[in-house]
């Protein structure tokens, strides 16, 4: 497992209704709500923020191509909207995107460019299975958490961990994300739970050869 971004969207709100500082590789910028929602629309909203990457990755894509085949498409231009309806009791969403060309296009052309779009790498996360998890920690916590017997401490590093599933994947009775006390070393062999810590991709996982008695 390898996270996209090497250093993550990091992002912050106070008490002030709805401002978001949103920190980004090279640079800042707010997010908001708009006066319908209580915010002071200082900066886009959630669907907007979602919707612009949609169209920032298609025209990226469509640029690359373009300029591959050797194209004379000086500008291309699109415009996307979604909504979201109910079809057989699902809510579904649907994201529109209309594409506007500088020039005349010849239509094989025009539905090669349709092909293309439908594949921008942005398009394919949202129509693949996401999944959205959620991990809770408190400000600044970079202690390191015991879990121990008499035979083995695992220790673990909360701001290390990347979340990669590993651990729990491979050895589930150990290792239960869903549980607040989420290792138990207890539940394997300590030889069976060295091994699967030193295969922790982040090194949040150690281990402590001595006796303790941890919480
Ligand atoms: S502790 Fe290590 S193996 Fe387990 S989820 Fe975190 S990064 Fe992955």
């Amino acid at each position: 497992m390898k996270y996209k971004l090497e250093k993550p969207v990091h992002a912050v709100i106070g008490t002030e209704k709805y401002q978001c500082s949103i920190e980004w590789r090279n640079g800042k910028f707010i997010a908001d709500e708009p006066l319908s929602g209580g915010g002071k629309d200082l900066g886009p909203d959630p669907y907007t923020l979602l919707l612009s990457s949609v169209a920032s990755c298609v025209l990226v894509t469509l640029r690359m191509y373009i300029d591959r085949k050797n194209w004379d498409i000086s500008s291309i231009t699109v415009n996307v909207n979604m909504y979201q309806e109910l079809v057989n009791d699902v809510l579904t969403t649907v994201i529109d995107r209309d594409l506007i060309l500088n020039e005349n296009v010849p239509d094989e052309r025009k539905i090669k460019l349709q092909e293309i779009a439908s594949h921008c790498p942005i398009s394919k996360i949202l129509e693949s299975g996401v999944r959205v998890r959620t991990f809770v920690f408190k400000t600044g916590e970079t202690k390191t958490i015991k879990y121990g017997n008499e035979e083995i401490t695992v220790l673990w590093k909360p701001e290390f961990c990347q979340h990669s599933t590993r651990c729990w994947k491979q050895l589930p009775q150990v290792f239960k994300p869903s549980e607040k006390k989420w290792i138990d070393p207890n539940a394997a062999p300590a030889e069976r739970i060295r091994e699967q810590v030193n295969r922790c991709p982040s090194g949040a996982l150690g281990f402590l050869q001595a006796l303790a008695k941890d919480k």
